[in-house]
């Protein structure tokens, strides 16, 4: 059951904007929905039979191909580019800089109107690369073990920030398909997760609208099975998440018992973990999908018992699930220690042979401060301050 404090929930005081004017006043087209995109292309007069066609050669030029400039649309009548190009920006947050780890990780921080930044991190792997993607300006939540969670929240990304991690990465990465060159069977990026900074699900449209993008097959074309969205538990939201993005489900589950994960994952106070586990049960049936990924930061001698391992499988039977392991990341100032690695190993065991794939996550990019729970734009210096965190948590 649901538990609703008596005090005020944790809620997001948080100004989310829709659509955002660049400086220059017109509008980015970048992050709109198609139909979004429709609307304004007739309000600048294209023909109410041509719409539907205009907005898949746009579509396609800026999501497929990668192009930044009306002036590149050569499908498209040279005063009609004229027209776009006076009305209409592509407009994406500029790249401030790139670090490139010793294990190849790559950590971007881009900055977005308002002068707010926000880290990025792809992540190389044999056979894939993922792309870790960034929600919000900081993060209203204040999980202990996190760093984002010490930030305070500036503001949600717009779609147009969202997607445009993708598009830069893909810059970056120089994997825009040349015209005519055959099909790369995989992907550069081949996965994208929403496992960066702030709470997807409290910024849910702009979540959506982006990966709706990211899955079009005109646009970035990924499959919904390649996209993983990644909450902290914000129950009411699961649903929605299940019928309207559709993607995979990963929830940040970190503890066995309502008292420890109170401590861990504040939002435990207005949404248990009873709760939390009936949203999840329906889950791989709206969505249609396969499993839910267990998120389990591996904090030593608070969450890593075999008892925990025990509780954690009982807990979860009857859902098809994936326990992903996250050994704890350090950080300056951070309250807790990575579990050994036996420790590690001895937990997994005990949910592998429960049935259960457990695999441990390897920490990527640590050196550069990439790795989960590490990111935070040092340039927002504003620190939630004790007082804030303790008013948060004990709601
Ligand atoms: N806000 C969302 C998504 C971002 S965090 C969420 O909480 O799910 C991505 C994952 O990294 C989450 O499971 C989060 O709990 C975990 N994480 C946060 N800080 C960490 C740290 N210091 N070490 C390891 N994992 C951490
Ligand atoms: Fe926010 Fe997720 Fe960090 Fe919790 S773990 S503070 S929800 S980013």
């Amino acid at each position: 059951m649901t538990r609703h404090p008596a005090t005020a929930p944790i809620t997001q005081d948080v100004v989310t904007i829709r659509r955002d004017l660049p400086a220059s006043g017109k509008t980015n087209i970048i992050g709109l929905t198609r139909d979004a995109l429709a609307d304004i292309l007739r309000a600048a007069g294209t023909p109410d039979k041509q719409v539907k066609m205009r907005v898949g050669q746009i579509w396609q030029w800026i999501y497929h191909w990668g192009v930044r400039d009306f002036s590149e649309m050569s499908n498209l009548a040279k005063d009609y580019r004229a027209l776009l190009a006076d009305r209409f920006d592509i407009a994406l947050p500029e790249v401030v800089t790139r670090q490139i780890s010793a294990d190849g990780t790559r950590k971007y921080l881009l900055r977005i109107a308002g002068g707010h930044e926000v880290e990025t991190v792809y992540i190389p792997e044999e056979s894939r690369g993922t792309l870790c993607v960034s929600s919000q300006v900081g993060c209203t939540l204040t999980c202990s073990f996190c760093h984002t969670g010490t930030q305070k929240l500036v503001r949600n990304l717009t779609a147009a920030e969202i997607v445009g991690q993708v598009m830069l990465a893909r810059d970056d990465l120089g994997e825009w398909p040349e015209p005519g060159a055959p099909k790369n069977e995989t992907r550069l990026i081949s996965n994208v997760v929403l496992m960066g900074m702030g709470e997807p699900l409290y910024n849910f449209d702009n979540v959506r609208d982006a990966m709706k993008i990211v899955m079009d097959g005109e646009g970035l074309t990924l499959s919904r099975r390649r996209i993983t969205l990644s909450t902290s538990g914000v129950v009411p939201e699961i649903a929605r998440a299940a019928e309207e993005i559709g993607c995979l489900l990963a929830v940040s589950f970190h503890a066995t018992t309502d008292e420890v994960r109170d401590r861990l994952v504040p939002i435990n106070k207005r949404w248990n973990i009873e709760a939390l586990l009936n949203a999840l049960r329906d889950y791989p049936r709206l969505s249609n999908s396969e499993r839910i990924t267990f998120e389990y930061v591996m904090l030593k001698g608070v969450n890593d018992s075999d008892e925990d391992a025990k509780r954690l499988v009982k807990l979860i039977r009857g859902i098809p699930a994936k326990i992903n392991l996250i050994p704890f990341n350090e950080w300056p100032g951070s309250p807790y220690e990575r579990s050994d690695w036996e420790r590690i190993e001895a937990f997994a065991d005990i949910i592998y042979k429960a049935g259960y794939a457990s695999p441990i996550r390897t920490p990527r990019g640590e050196d550069i401060m990439a790795a989960c729970g590490q990111l935070k734009s040092a340039t927002e210096r504003l620190r939630k301050s004790r007082a804030e965190i303790e008013a948060e948590t004990s709601r």
